[in-house]
C-alpha cells in the first residue's frame, strides 16, 4: 500500500555496485509516490546515448571501471537537482549512486546548504560480496528508466523485454566479470571514508541482507517510522 510523507525525505541510498540500489529504488518510489529519484550512472548512460561530449567522455571511464572526476559528475547531478526543481525544501528525493567520494560529498553539501536541503537520510545497503558477484552476472537493464531485471530471481515477463514499454533489455557493458572486479575495486577505496562522512554527522543507517525482498521491508520500515502516515 502506498504510503504518504509527513515530511520531505532527501534520502541517500550507499552499497556497493550490485547491492541492488536500483532495485530498492523502484520499490521506494512505488512505496511513497511523493518520492523522485535520480541516479548517477543512468544520467551518464542517458548522454552515452544522446551521444553528448560528456557521454563519450563517460564511456571510457564507465568501461575501465573507474570513477569520473568529482566536479565533473557533481555539475551533473546539481543540474538534474536544480532543472528537476527538487532544491526546494518541500519536494522529497533520492539520490542512487552519487556521490561516492567524501569530495562528492562535501561539493553537495554545501550546494544543498544553500537551498536549505540537506540530506535527512543516508541508508548504506550492506550485501556479501558473494551475493552481488551472482547477481551481476544475471542483470539487464531497461536503460531509459532505469528498470533493472534478474534472470534468475526477477525475469521480465517477455524475455529480453521491459515489462512496461515493451523496450529491449540490455546488458550493461560494464557488468563484465573483468570490469565489475574494477568497480567493486574502486567501491572499497572510497566507501568506509564516505560512511565516515555521513556516520559523523548522525544520520546514516545500515541495513544488511542477503537479498532485495529481505532488505525492502526494513527499508520501508525505517522510512516509514519516521516519515510516513498511510
Ligand atoms: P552505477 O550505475 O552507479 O554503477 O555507475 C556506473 C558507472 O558510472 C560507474 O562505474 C562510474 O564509472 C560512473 N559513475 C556513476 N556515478 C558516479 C559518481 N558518483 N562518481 C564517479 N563516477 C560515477
Amino acid at each position: 500500500m502506498a504510503t504518504k510523507l509527513i515530511k520531505p525525505l532527501r534520502l541517500l541510498l550507499l552499497g556497493a555496485p550490485g547491492a541492488g540500489k536500483g532495485t530498492q529504488t523502484s520499490r521506494l518510489l512505488e512505496k511513497f509516490p511523493q518520492l523522485n529519484s535520480v541516479s548517477s550512472g543512468d544520467l551518464l548512460r542517458q548522454q552515452i546515448k544522446d551521444k553528448t561530449p560528456l557521454g563519450s567522455l563517460a564511456a571510457s571511464y564507465i568501461l575501465e571501471g573507474k570513477l569520473l572526476p568529482d566536479e565533473l559528475i557533481t555539475r551533473l547531478v546539481k543540474g538534474h537537482l536544480s532543472d528537476a526543481g527538487w532544491l526546494s525544501p518541500q519536494a522529497s528525493w533520492l539520490l542512487d549512486g552519487f556521490p561516492r567520494t567524501v569530495e562528492q560529498a562535501t561539493m553537495l553539501k554545501s550546494a544543498l546548504a544553500k537551498s536549505d536541503t540537506s540530506l535527512t537520510m543516508v541508508v548504506d545497503l550492506d550485501v556479501p560480496e558473494s551475493v552481488i558477484l551472482e547477481r551481476i552476472e544475471n542483470r539487464y537493464v531497461h536503460v531509459p528508466s532505469g528498470r533493472v531485471y534478474n534472470l534468475q530471481y526477477k525475469p521480465p515477463k517477455v524475455p529480453g523485454k521491459d515489462d512496461i514499454t515493451g523496450e529491449p533489455l540490455t546488458k550493461r557493458p560494464d557488468d563484465t566479470a573483468e570490469v565489475f572486479g574494477k568497480r567493486l575495486a574502486e567501491y572499497h577505496k572510497t566507501a568506509a571514508p564516505l560512511r565516515e562522512f555521513y556516520a559523523k554527522r548522525g544520520i546514516l543507517k545500515t541495513i544488511s541482507g542477503e537479498t532485495s525482498d529481505i532488505i525492502t521491508p526494513k527499508l520501508f520500515q525505517l522510512i516509514e517510522s519516521q516519515y510516513g502516515v498511510n
